[in-house]
């Protein structure tokens, strides 16, 4: 961890450090048993456009984007500024009996670019809250349905989505699960879609083939009448940047429909330019879901704030059903907040005018140079899309054996690119990217630069 910043006072003696004995009260998420209520973490101090500036005065390439999210960058005084207009204008109203002019016309302009027929939002605190509430939403229409026994819900392994109740007990990632309980009376868990780690010798098509009929075949054994939905993210984010293989998407997705099982796109990580478009369930995959989640990019982590996107054909079906009077007995105190809403516009319109542009014209050049990496021996794959990406480390390239968990190689990365000015996020043997939107070609020749170094000298360590 970078040592803290002491300033020297005007006495001339350095008073205590900035955050001495914070890290006593303060409980971070993803803390280890051992360190909670005592967890040093490294400070950041300041950031600016795609840099954040730790307490040791290190400028650093923000290479995940906070957690996947400042999609704008640090430091946009626009959505500083739109911020504070709306606090003075109308900082909250209860959203039980009341709507404010941003969450209205931010749920017009999300319709406006959302696949098929997905006219509707419901707004949310965040992702965790956006995939709990599809969830809930797939509960309720089916109790109106008069079909009480049609709630199980298919997920995937390599899979996040979220750390409320419900919402984790479909994470796929075992480290996720292995000390945390869940719903596991509500889920089924189907394979994860990681062609890397297919089956040896078998050919992507046949791979994708082998998902389908695994999902096909799960359908027939539980039984589509108790099966409620299938959720998932169209590219894998935590779980290591896994893009699926052509036409598995789709092909799952007319399965769903065959069986009437409602398909959920959680576009937490995908939406708002991570892949080029608004929404990356239809302009790049093809789909319509049913609803999709999202979050994060939707205000570049400037608020927290997130929703669900739902289809009029549900809409209407409830509105239409023998139990109008039924209740959605479901919302939060802070959906649409109209502070979180008025960012979410003007993010929206800083996107719509050149961000979006801006980043479908950077994204195959930061995947072009980010694959010059496979030449170093500890690299097995680098795969990624848009501006997302993983560099996968393996202990042997012909057999693609993980590395022993505790060479810690994600970490070791980490550490390494800190010290050269890059923060990445490690995941295990994985390092994964997903720089701020904004980010131009040579700021990404600098990534992959350090990058190549943090590798190398990682590799010099576990000689
Ligand atoms: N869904 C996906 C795909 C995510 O990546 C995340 C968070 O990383 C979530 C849901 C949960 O979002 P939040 O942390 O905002 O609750």
């Amino acid at each position: 961890m970078a040592a803290i910043k002491k300033p020297v006072d005007d006495a001339g003696s350095p008073p205590a450090p900035r955050f001495e004995g914070a890290e006593r009260h303060l409980i971070q998420p993803w803390p280890y048993a051992g360190a909670i209520g005592n967890e040093a973490r490294t400070p950041i101090e300041t950031g600016d456009g795609i840099y954040i500036t730790d307490a040791d005065g290190r400028r650093l390439i923000d290479g995940p984007a906070g957690m996947w999210c400042v999609n704008l960058g640090h430091r946009r005084e626009e959505l500083a500024r739109v911020m504070a207009d709306q606090a003075m204008e109308l900082s909250y109203n209860t959203p039980w009996y009341t709507m404010s002019d941003p969450s209205a016309e931010l749920a017009r302009r999300l319709a406006a670019h959302a696949p098929g027929d997905l006219e509707h939002v419901f707004f949310t605190t965040g992702g965790s809250s956006a995939v709990e509430t599809a969830l809930r939403f797939m509960q309720f229409i089916n109790n109106v349905r008069g079909r009480p026994d049609k709630k199980l819900i298919l997920s995937r392994g390599g899979a996040y989505h979220g750390s409320t109740y419900l919402s984790a007990s479909l994470n796929g990632r075992p480290r996720d699960r292995d000390w945390m309980d869940g719903a596991d009376d509500l889920v089924v868990k189907l394979s994860c879609p990681d062609p890397f780690r297919r089956p040896a010798g078998m050919t992507i098509e046949a791979f994708t083939d082998f998902l389908v009929d695994e999902f096909r075949a799960t359908v027939e054994r539980v039984g589509a009448e108790r099966i409620g939905a299938f959720v998932a993210e169209p590219v894998q984010a935590s779980g290591g940047v896994i893009v699926p293989p052509p036409g598995y998407l789709p092909r799952i997705r007319n399965l769903c429909r065959d069986n009437d099982i409602l398909y959920v796109s959680d576009e937490v990580v995908t939406a708002f330019g991570r892949l080029g478009e608004v929404f990356a369930s239809g302009d790049v995959f093809g789909i319509e879901p049913d609803m999709i989640t999202f979050a994060k990019g939707v205000t570049s982590g400037y608020f927290p704030l997130g929703g669900v996107m739902i289809s009029a054909r549900l809409t209407e079906e409830l509105r239409r059903s023998n139990h109008p009077q039924a209740m959605f007995g479901h919302g939060y105190t802070f959906s649409s907040h109209p502070i979180g809403c008025a960012v979410a516009l003007k993010n929206l319109d800083l996107l719509e005018g050149g961000v979006l542009e801006h980043a479908r014209t950077v994204a195959p050049y930061f995947q072009e140079q980010l694959k010059t990496l496979e030449d170093l021996a500890l690299v097995g794959e680098v795969r990624g899309a848009g501006l997302m990406a993983c560099v996968e480390c393996v202990a042997d390239r012909e057999s693609k054996n993980p590395l022993a968990l505790d060479n810690a190689v994600g970490k070791r990365i980490d550490a390494h690119c800190h010290e050269l000015g890059l923060l990445v996020r490690p995941l295990i043997n994985m390092c994964v990217m997903s720089p701020p939107l904004i980010i131009t070609r040579d700021q990404i020749d600098d990534m992959v630069a350090i990058l190549r170094e943090g590798i190398s000298r990682t590799m010099d360590d576990l000689r």
